[in-house]
């Protein structure tokens, strides 16, 4: 678990700052990123295509946008010039801007968002987010944020203390896996960066977590809508058991998670009593965890085959006995599921602690013995602020000495 920065490092992780944010204009024409078949079909129709040719456009425009991702609608060969010409005149095929992006010594990449504020009006702030890029020898894994900022406050989480919050549409959900692809090279016949890891298949985003900044499951619809584009086998195509969803445990939301995306299901537990649940994660005064448990177990589709993960942070003398151990065996007797431990990951004025490398083994020895696989989340990207929970964007940015501090104690945990 420790993490090693180098001087070098330190360097190849810095910023690339854009428009200073006094100066940032919201877009006036929209973008058609982002946008479902029957969204597309709209902004035809509003241009003047007929309606016998609209499917076969939002067809074209759909292979264009999100199987070959392209940026111009001067390049999309299938269509004919003058709807090109009105095309690019009403809409755009702009992607969030991207204010900084951050490389970590272990190829943990960090990308800063920048969108329109609410209202999208002029003098407006615009609002900004991260996302996350996570690569492995076999897969490349992107953290996507759902909102600015989360309204939850749970208590070990940066993204928590946020004071902006809102919800982000659909369009800027796909928009963050769009932008990943683009800094990635990782649309057909694009080029692959050569200063950072990636996998080594055809694909650098293999899976996508919902797991960044916010709750997705308190944007349900947006988060629904943009998961569904990226699963469509025309375009993006991740499957959806590549899809995983993290809620804290948003009850309501849970049976629809499986029915209207089906994509796989993290709950993130993080105590076994409901007293403990309560403080760490106040939602659970609203919905307990017999009533969340009871959710999982009847999730469509759970299976051995496709499990429930359930995340646990280790809190150091908080949630990390072996007498807690055992009892989060007996609760999750009868779910398929899987354990994730998740070492805590500091942030300035934290109250936490991690758990001891040793109590961490001897935990998940406790889960592994009762028959689970029990992989401890190795934290990715701390030296930039990009592992679980570290996430809180320059809406009420860090100072620089806040982020050295965090860069001194990831350095010698
Ligand atoms: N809001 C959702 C998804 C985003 S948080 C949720 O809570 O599930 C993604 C994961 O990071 C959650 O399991 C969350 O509990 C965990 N997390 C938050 N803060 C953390 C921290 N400081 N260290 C480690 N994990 C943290
Ligand atoms: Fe929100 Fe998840 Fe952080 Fe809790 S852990 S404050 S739900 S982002």
């Amino acid at each position: 678990m420790t993490s090693i920065i180098s001087d070098s490092a330190l360097a190849a992780s810095d910023i690339i700052e854009k428009t200073p944010l006094e100066r940032y204009v919201a877009p006036e024409k929209p973008s058609l990123v982002g946008m479902t078949r029957a969204q597309l079909a709209d902004c035809l129709a509003a241009v003047g295509v007929a309606p016998a040719q609209r499917k076969m456009r939002v067809q074209q425009l759909w292979h264009w946008i999100y199987f070959r991702g392209f940026t111009s609608f001067d390049d999309m060969s299938s269509i004919s010039k003058d709807l090109r010409a009105t095309l690019s005149e009403h809409y755009t095929l702009a992607r969030p801007e991207v204010v900084a992006e951050q490389v970590s010594v272990d190829g943990t990449r960090k990308w800063l968002l920048r969108l329109p504020g609410e209202g999208a009006g002029h003098d407006e702030r615009p609002h900004e987010v991260e996302c996350v890029y996570i690569p492995d020898t076999e897969r490349g894994t992107l953290c996507v944020s759902s909102q600015v900022g989360c309204t939850l406050n749970c208590t070990f989480c940066h993204t928590g203390t946020q004071r902006l919050v809102r919800n982000l549409t659909a369009g800027e959900i796909v928009g963050q896996i769009m932008v990943a692809r683009d800094r990635l090279g990782d649309w057909p016949g694009a080029t692959r960066p050569t200063d950072g890891v990636v996998p080594s298949g055809d694909r650098c985003i293999t899976n996508i977590v919902m797991m960044g900044m916010g709750e997705p499951l308190y944007n349900f619809e947006s988060v629904r809508d943009a998961l569904l584009i990226v699963t469509d086998g025309e375009g993006i195509a991740i499957s959806k058991r590549r899809i995983t969803l993290s809620t804290s445990g948003v009850v309501p939301n849970i049976h629809r998670t499986g029915a209207e995306i089906g994509c796989m299901l993290a709950v993130s537990l993080h105590a076994v009593r409901d007293e403990l649940r309560n403080e760490l994660v106040p939602l659970n005064r609203k919905y307990g965890i017999d009533e969340l448990l009871e959710a999982c177990r009847s999730y469509p589709g759970v299976s051995n085959a496709k499990r429930i993960t359930f995340e646990y942070v280790m809190l150091k003398g908080v949630n990390d006995s072996i007498d807690d151990a055992k009892a989060l065996v007996r609760l999750l007797k009868g779910i398929p599921a899987k354990i994730n431990l998740i070492p805590f990951n500091p942030w300035p004025g934290s109250k936490y602690e991690c758990s001891d490398w040793e109590q961490i083994e001897q935990f998940s020895q406790v889960v592994f013995d009762a028959g689970y696989a029990s992989p401890v989340r190795t934290p990715r990207g701390r030296d930039i602020l990009a592992a679980c929970g570290q996430l809180k964007s320059a809406s009420e940015k860090l100072s620089a000495r806040e982020r050295m501090a965090l860069r001194a104690m990831a350095m010698t945990d």
